[in-house]
């Protein structure tokens, strides 16, 4: 590999940019996981937790990654056989649903052509045939990392109380929470999932489930087998600041410091921001002449671009060029979509200049590659972040 100055830069849609404050706050002796110390530590990141979803109810934090999440949320409330509804919005609904029926779940898996979201109107129509309600949960991403499609979780929410459906309501937000606008306990969620590594801005380790009141009683007749993921131990141990199992400690003093992060920035404004780059993002792609994947513009991801290259040329050889001539890495097409989208990752700690390099190397990959495509996407961009800096 020939040898780079500066900085690499990591421009996949997570794990993301871990930043220095966290780096630092990570840089200290593990402590005894049973001590006073650490009951203080773990009081503070189960309690400040709650805002960044939204809700006033229990978070549950595994030392994992986002997989594990997944999991956790089916097994603690479902029963082998039980019927779940799952909307096909990229590679990460797939995973979910290959997940679930590994786990001996059946799924309705209402499907899409990875260019829009879970679709309200079709979930209704799903529920209203649904007159036994053997349907026991419908789960969601919020925002397919595949794809770029941000689903409205609301409008699922409405469909589910509209139908008069009694199902849970599971999300998974490891794209989303801590980037773009997520409310926990006000679109009646049942279990949230997410993930350390994106808008935690937190190296990957840790994975979360929100869980409502809904979710705790349908935990108490679930019958999936469950050790390490089962939610009784884990809040009672939690009841105390304590975990069942040794916990990622460091990862809780990096998690410690993030909450504080997205705390003094606020939320508003952490959401603002993400918006405001990713429109720059679309208008440089926009300028380029190139295509987006998402296809609604109200379901556009504030967290990452994913952008399809011209038929004839390859996603995977246009990043490849970019990494070894910029040093930038761009995440790669998933699944159905391999080799004709490259993803933007513009979440988590970013700012305008970060994302002005990240759009050059972009720009210069496309002119190196010889994809067609009409210069001046950077400069698009550019205006956006001067006409739109307060
Ligand atoms: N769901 C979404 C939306 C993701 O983006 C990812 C990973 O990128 C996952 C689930 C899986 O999480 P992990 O790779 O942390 O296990």
């Amino acid at each position: 590999m020939s040898h780079h100055s500066g900085r690499h830069f990591l421009q996949i849609p997570g794990p993301t940019n871990v930043p220095d404050r966290i780096l630092r706050a990570m840089d200290r002796p593990t402590i005894d996981h049973r001590g006073p110390d650490f009951e203080r530590l773990g009081n503070e990141v189960l309690a400040g937790l709650k805002p960044i979803f939204d809700t006033d109810q229990p978070v549950i934090i595994y030392p994992a990654s986002g997989t594990g999440a997944w999991e956790a949320a089916l097994v603690n409330t479902l029963s082998p056989g039980d019927r779940v509804v799952m909307f096909e919005t990229g590679q990460f609904s797939v995973l979910w649903r290959e997940l679930a029926e590994r786990l001996g779940l059946r799924v309705d898996f209402i499907p899409g052509d990875w260019r829009s979201g879970a679709s309200a109107a079709d979930l209704r129509a799903h529920l209203d045939d649904d007159k036994a309600h053997a349907v026991k949960a419908v789960c969601a991403v919020h925002n397919d990392t595949s794809t770029g499609i941000t689903s409205n979780i609301a409008a699922l929410r409405k469909a589910l109380d509209d139908a008069g459906h009694p199902a849970l309501l599971m999300v998974d937000t490891i794209s989303s929470l801590g980037s773009i606008d997520y409310r926990h306990d006000e679109w009646g969620v049942d279990v949230t999932v997410a993930g350390s590594q994106k808008g935690l801005m937190l190296p990957p380790g840790l994975s979360f489930n929100a869980v409502s009141a809904k979710a705790l009683y349908a935990a108490q007749f679930s019958t999936l087998p469950k050790s390490y993921w089962a939610w009784g131990p884990m809040l009672k141990a939690n009841e105390n600041g304590l975990f069942p199992y040794t916990p990622a400690t460091n990862l809780l003093y990096g998690l410690r410091e993030a909450i504080t992060m997205l705390m003094e920035e606020g939320l508003t404004n952490v959401f603002a921001r993400h918006n405001r780059h990713a429109e720059a993002v679309r208008r440089a792609v926009s300028a380029w002449g190139l295509e987006l994947q998402c296809q609604n513009a109200d379901e556009y991801s504030a967290s990452l671009t994913a952008v399809r290259l011209p038929d004839g040329h390859d996603a995977d050889a246009f990043r490849r060029v970019v990494l070894d001539n910029f040093n930038m890495s761009l995440g790669n097409g998933l699944g159905r979509v391999q080799g004709q989208v490259f993803r933007i990752g513009h979440l988590g700690d970013f700012n305008d200049l970060m994302l002005a390099g990240t759009l050059s190397g972009v720009e210069m990959g496309l002119k190196l590659s010889g994809v067609p495509h009409t210069a001046g996407g950077v400069n698009a961009a550019l205006d956006h972040l001067v006409e739109t800096k307060a």
